[in-house]
């Protein structure tokens, strides 16, 4: 029951994420579904996802991606989510779990480098390629040995990307700040919800990358 954890922490009749439906193992024939949700939560933070045995294995990246394969990012991990919530954008009522506003920030395939993921998740070192509409090429996310200070039964692993054509200093989440799927910001997903927009602000860059 890999959507059992998070179902348990949401009330579908309250918020608009999607309760998910149990799926067989088995990769679809168009690629296995790669996103990242930009969550303004409590704190603002990157929810990096990959389909795997039916499922959206999941990682809270508080400060995000980096294109720079000298910055490693913490990734935590978190509760398998529906393949469904691949393609939510909008807003988590006040009072339930993770409220507050959610941008379909990146979206696209990913390709593990070793067929057997399991045996990579297992062993601590998930290498693989992304290809989103705004991440590509490769990365890896490494197991900590420390897990996550503060955070007990959280697993910490460190997204890196790897160095090749598409590894840059350019900081992408402030230049690319928009939905991939509306090309709303934050604020504009939360007043179209009827959520909090002055949080959700928080979370777009300060000014002059509007459009
Ligand atoms: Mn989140």
């Amino acid at each position: 029951m890999p959507l059992k954890i998070y179902r348990s922490k949401r009330n579908f009749g309250v918020t608009p994420e999607p309760k998910g439906i149990n799926r067989e193992r088995g990769s679809p024939p168009d690629g296995l579904l790669y996103v990242i949700q930009k969550h303004q939560a409590t704190a603002l933070h990157y929810d990096f996802r990959l389909e795997w045995g039916g499922v959206l294995l999941s990682w809270a990246i508080p400060k995000g991606p980096s294109l720079d394969p000298s910055v490693k990012r913490l990734a935590i991990a978190t509760e398998d989510h529906p393949l469904e919530y691949g393609g939510f954008e909008g807003v988590i009522p006040e009072g339930e779990y993770g409220a507050g506003t959610v941008m379909l920030w990146d979206r696209g395939t990913w390709q593990p480098e070793d067929p057997d993921v399991e045996n990579s998740l297992r062993n601590g070192e998930l290498k693989f390629a992304l290809f989103g509409q705004k991440l590509h090429g490769s990365w890896v996310l490494v197991r900590t040995r420390t897990g996550y200070p503060g955070r007990p039964g959280k697993p910490g692993w460190l997204l890196i990307k790897h160095r090749d054509q598409f590894a840059s200093e350019s900081d992408v989440l402030r230049e690319q700040s928009r939905s991939v799927r509306s090309n709303r910001s934050l604020a504009e997903i939360a007043e179209d919800g009827h959520g909090n927009v002055a949080k959700a602000a928080k979370g777009d860059p300060i000014r002059g990358s509007r459009g």
